[in-house]
């Protein structure tokens, strides 16, 4: 089968456009202007964004289905910004939040049994939040102070919402990636799937492309081996041929490929190398080995739930619930 005939740029159109993982976004759009002579198009100036018309304003979950998982769209946005700032605005890496989006509200979850993630965001003080987002979609809704709150009346803000709202707080963002850090720090990937891995990351058909490679060179090994044991040839003459014949398929190996060595050391010592990676390669990680990370109001790990076989890799058991 070809290969759709994507050109680099369409590529990059899909990754950085929210629809793709399934969202709408809102953008500024012009405001219309009453003083318009609508009788008279041609006098109606140009219409006029205020800021950056590309600024998303809000996402909401679209009802297509998504080309690309959201964490991808979000590393490609990572990605994008990070080679877009300056050495003078690289610091801004730092208002990437590792959480987002694999962050869940334990409070939400036992209570409901509803997903809400949580957000994060930078205190008056500087320093890292995250916050569950019911809490901040029902503090919006929720009715001016003064008015008396009549239950039943408001249905998007009832009693219950009331009492589950109150289990909530601003969550230190230091304190639930530490025990992110931790966690991750336990995994260790075997040696048996390094090769693998590094196929993958080199290119889109994995290990496929490296066995079609070495096949010959298996099919003429398993040869000599044949002739060999029916003494055809010579042990030496066999042992010369399949110590070649070896070599040439471990020059085959992903691992052996130059560009395979950047992910190397992610595979051979992953806790050392999580230390190093930035917030968002950190956030495209969890992306990939979680379903969720679920904090309870005391930002608490209380439960990890991790996609196969990462879950059994980490040590945690499969419904990912953790002792409190
Ligand atoms: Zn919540």
């Amino acid at each position: 089968m070809k290969a759709p005939d994507f050109s680099r740029d369409s590529i990059r159109a899909i990754l950085e456009n929210p629809f793709s993982a399934g969202l709408i976004a809102r953008y500024p759009r012009p405001e219309f202007d009453t003083e318009d002579d609508v009788e008279h198009p041609e006098n109606i100036p140009a219409p006029h964004v205020a800021g950056n018309s590309r600024e998303i304003l809000e996402l909401h979950p679209g009802q297509h289905e998504a080309l690309i998982p959201v964490g991808i769209w979000q590393a490609a946005g990572d990605l994008r910004r990070q080679k877009a700032s300056s050495p003078t605005t690289a610091g801004k890496q730092k208002n990437i939040y590792v959480l987002s989006g694999i962050g869940r509200c334990w409070e939400c979850f036992s209570a409901t049994g509803q997903e809400y993630t949580l957000r994060g965001s930078t205190g008056g003080n500087g320093a890292g939040y995250y916050r569950c987002a019911y809490l901040h979609d029902s503090a919006l809704k929720r009715p001016p102070k003064k008015q008396p709150r009549v239950a039943g009346v408001n249905l998007a803000f009832s009693e219950r919402d009331a009492t589950l709202a109150d289990r909530h707080a601003s969550l230190r963002a230091e304190k639930l990636e530490a025990q992110v850090d931790a966690l991750m720090s336990r995994l260790v990937i075997p040696s048996d799937w390094h090769e693998a891995i590094l196929a993958y990351y080199l290119t889109d058909e994995g290990l496929t492309e490296f066995e079609r490679e070495g096949y010959n060179l298996r099919q003429s090994l398993k040869r000599y081996k044949e002739l060999h044991l029916a003494g055809h040839i010579s042990t030496a003459e066999y042992e010369q041929q399949a110590r070649f014949i070896t070599q040439r398929l471990d020059r085959l190996k992903p691992s052996a490929r130059p560009d395979a060595q950047e992910i190397s050391p992610l595979l051979h010592s992953f806790a050392e190398s999580w230390r190093l990676l930035n917030n968002g390669e950190k956030r495209f990680l969890l992306g990939t080995l979680f379903a969720g990370l679920y904090f309870d109001h005391n930002g608490t790990l209380r439960r990890a739930l991790a996609h196969e076989p990462f879950g059994e890799l980490l040590g945690l058991p499969e419904d990912g619930l953790l002792q409190a």
